[in-house]
């Protein structure tokens, strides 16, 4: 698959087009499922998935209502940001997209969202434990340090924060995740918030809240990689 800079010519224009059309397509449906799940409202949120093995990924447009998506509306942009195909402004967090891939090859799709309790835990600046089985595989969520929507400063905060996991928080913001797809990084969305509402409720008690041990936690994590499942 073609990778970067190179000549394109009508052919090759075409091509690429065709193989763009499918992760367009991805991208509308999952802006549809982060509305549909209320982990947003409006034109909040955006969500980004990997071309193949390249730098380059199609975004969701900025401040457009996921309802009226349609493919011919997502941009296709590469890691420094340059738009390589499509019309429409991507996402003013393009950059902290770009900089996800451009650092972890791994990662495949990025969904970030404005979900009620992971933000509930990003303005106490409190990390998400791990609370049970869910989290002990996920491992726990950071808060990443504050910055401005849509700056560099953000995109690198999350970056950082990312090192060895999944999803980071986002402070006074919402939440991220990453994955080898949208349905995984939707998944882990789903997950988190959930888990986050869990925790919100507990530390709303005011009683003292119990969090599984990092040992304990290793030892599950262990257990369940060979027994959970079919
Ligand atoms: P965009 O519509 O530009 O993606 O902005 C929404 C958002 O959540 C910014 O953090
Ligand atoms: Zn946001």
């Amino acid at each position: 698959m073609f990778v970067g800079k190179y000549e394109r010519t009508a052919k090759n224009k075409k091509e690429e087009s065709e193989v763009y059309e499918e992760y367009k397509k991805e991208i509308v449906e999952y802006g549809r499922k982060i509305l549909n799940s209320n982990h947003v409202v409006g034109t909040s949120g955006n969500i980004s998935v990997r071309i193949g093995n390249t730098s380059l990924f199609a975004i969701t447009p900025s401040g457009m209502p996921y309802e009226e998506l349609t493919v011919d509306d997502i941009p296709i942009i590469d890691v420094k940001g340059e738009r390589i195909e499509g019309t429409k402004k991507p996402s003013i967090e393009v950059r902290m997209h770009g900089l996800i891939y451009e650092h972890y090859p791994d990662v495949r799709a990025i969904v970030h969202t404005h979900s009620v309790y992971t933000t509930v835990l990003s303005l106490i600046r409190k990390p998400l434990p791990i609370i049970n089985e869910t989290m002990v595989m996920v491992g726990d969520v950071p808060v990443a340090e504050f910055a401005r929507t849509g700056s560099l400063e953000l995109a690198e905060n999350v970056t950082k924060a990312l090192k060895g996991r999944r999803a980071v928080i986002l402070a006074n913001h919402g939440l991220l995740c990453v994955g080898k797809s949208l349905k995984e990084s939707f998944a882990l969305c789903e997950e988190i918030e959930r888990d986050a509402q869990i925790y919100v409720l507990a530390l709303s008690t005011g009683m003292s809240v119990h969090i599984i041990p990092e040992e304990e936690a290793k030892k599950t994590r262990e257990w369940l990689s060979k027994n959970y499942g079919q």
